[in-house]
C-alpha cells in the first residue's frame, strides 16, 4: 500500500443485483414490479416542463412529502423523501446511529445494513433468526446504539407480527428503531400505526417495488417531528438538491393513484399465492413470504445449479453465496406468464435432472 492511500477511506460496497438487458430475458431477480407505473405518471411525464429543468429542484420537496403525508395521515413534518430508500436508510444510519454501542440487525438481513455500518464506522452486531426464519425479540432486549430490520425482511420474505415489531420498539425506547417496510405493501400489516406511541420509531417505505418506479429512485420514511429534523438536518450538511425533478412530480401522480396501486399489488400477492403451489409440487420449500418475492431451496438439487440453468436461459433470479442462504433462490414474483415460464422451465429441468 502506498503511503497517500492510508488516509483514504476504504470500503467494502453492496453488490446490487445484476442489470441485463436481453430483449426475451425473464427478470427477477431485483423484486421490481413487473407492470408500469400508475397511468397518471405516464401522462405527466410526456407532459413535464422541459423548461423547469434549467432550475434546481424543489430542495424540500414540498408537494410530494404533503402528497405522502395526506395519504398516510400524518404531518407533512413528520415525512422525509430521499433518492430511493437505499438513501433515506443511509442518512438515517449517519444520523441515527451516532453512538458507542452496537446496533442490532438480523443476521439474514438486507446486505446493505452491514456495508452502512462499516462505512460510516458504526459497531453493529447481528442477531441470528430462529430456524425457522423468524425474528426473536428477546435478542432485541440488550444494550444497544440503535435496531434496524426489514418487515418483511429481505431475502426470507417473512413477516413479523405487529405485535412482534412492537415488542422490540417498546424494549428500546432509548434508541431509535427503524422499520424497514421496503415490502410492507404485499399483504404485511405496517408499522406506522405505532408511530402515536412512540416517538423512537422510524418507517422507512420506498416507491421502488408496490408502486412500480425503481428507475425514478424515491424512498421515504415517516416518523416523529423531531427524527425527521434531525434527520433533515443531516442531509442538508450533505446534498441539498438530492431529488431531480421528474421524480419528484412523477411520485406525486404514483401517490394519487390508490385505485391502481391496490390493483398491482392484489395481482402480485395472487400470482405470489399460485407459484407457491407450484414450486412446492416440484419440489421446492420457502419461508410463507408476504413481500413480491419467495426465497426457495430445492429438496435434491443445489440453489446455485439451479440459479446457473436459470441464468442460461435467460431466467434471472437472485443467488448469494453465503453462508446460511447458500442454498436458496430469491425468485421476485413476475406476470403470470413469466411465472408461467418459470415453473416450465423448472418442470423439465427437474425431469431431465
Ligand atoms: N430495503 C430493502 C429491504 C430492500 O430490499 C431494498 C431494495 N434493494 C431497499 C431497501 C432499497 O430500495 P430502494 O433504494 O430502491 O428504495
Amino acid at each position: 500500500m502506498m503511503k497517500w492511500e492510508e488516509n483514504i477511506r476504504k470500503a467494502v460496497p453492496y453488490v446490487a443485483g445484476e442489470q441485463p438487458n436481453k430483449p426475451n430475458m425473464i427478470k427477477l431477480n431485483t423484486n421490481e414490479c413487473p407492470y408500469p407505473p400508475a397511468p397518471g405518471v405516464e401522462s405527466a411525464a410526456k407532459t413535464l416542463d422541459y423548461e423547469a429543468l434549467r432550475l434546481y429542484p424543489n430542495a424540500d420537496v414540498t408537494p410530494l412529502v404533503e402528497a405522502l403525508a395526506e395519504y398516510y395521515h400524518v404531518k407533512p413534518s413528520q415525512v422525509f423523501v430521499g433518492v430511493g430508500s437505499d438513501d433515506v436508510l443511509s442518512m438515517a444510519f449517519m444520523t441515527f446511529f451516532n453512538g458507542s454501542k452496537p446496533i442490532l440487525f438480523p443476521d439474514v438481513t438486507y446486505s446493505f445494513y452491514d456495508v452502512w455500518a462499516d462505512l460510516y464506522r458504526i459497531p453493529y452486531e447481528t442477531c441470528p433468526l430462529d430456524e425457522n426464519w423468524h425474528i426473536r425479540p428477546q435478542d432485541y432486549k440488550r444494550q444497544n446504539g440503535g435496531v434496524i430490520f426489514p418487515n418483511p425482511n429481505a431475502p426470507t420474505g417473512l413477516l413479523e407480527s405487529l405485535d412482534t415489531v412492537e415488542e422490540i420498539v417498546r424494549a428500546n425506547q432509548d434508541v431509535v428503531v427503524i422499520v424497514d417496510e421496503a415490502y410492507i405493501d404485499f399483504g404485511g400489516e405496517s408499522a406506522l400505526s405505532l408511530l402515536k406511541k412512540y416517538e423512537n420509531l422510524l418507517v422507512v417505505q420506498t416507491f421502488s417495488k408496490s408502486r412500480a418506479m425503481a428507475g425514478l429512485r424515491i424512498g421515504f420514511c415517516i416518523g416523529n417531528e423531531k427524527l425527521v429534523h434531525y434527520l433533515s438536518d443531516v442531509k442538508f450538511s450533505f446534498n441539498s438538491y438530492t431529488m431531480n425533478l421528474p421524480s419528484q412530480v412523477l411520485g406525486v401522480e404514483a401517490v394519487k393513484d390508490d385505485a391502481y396501486f391496490k390493483e398491482t399489488t392484489h395481482k402480485i400477492q395472487s400470482t405470489r399465492e399460485r407459484i407457491k403451489k407450484e414450486l412446492s409440487e416440484l419440489g421446492f420449500t420457502f419461508p410463507d413470504s408476504k413481500a413480491n418475492f419467495l426465497f426457495a431451496s430445492h429438496r435434491s438439487i443445489p440453489a446455485k445449479e439451479i440459479f446457473k440453468a436459470l441464468r442460461e436461459a435467460d431466467i434471472y433470479v437472485r443467488y448469494w453465496d453465503k453462508p446460511r442462504i447458500n442454498n436458496s433462490l430469491r425468485i421476485t414474483v413476475g406476470t403470470d406468464e413469466q411465472m408461467d415460464c418459470l415453473i416450465d422451465f423448472l418442470r423439465k429441468y427437474i425431469e431431465n435432472k
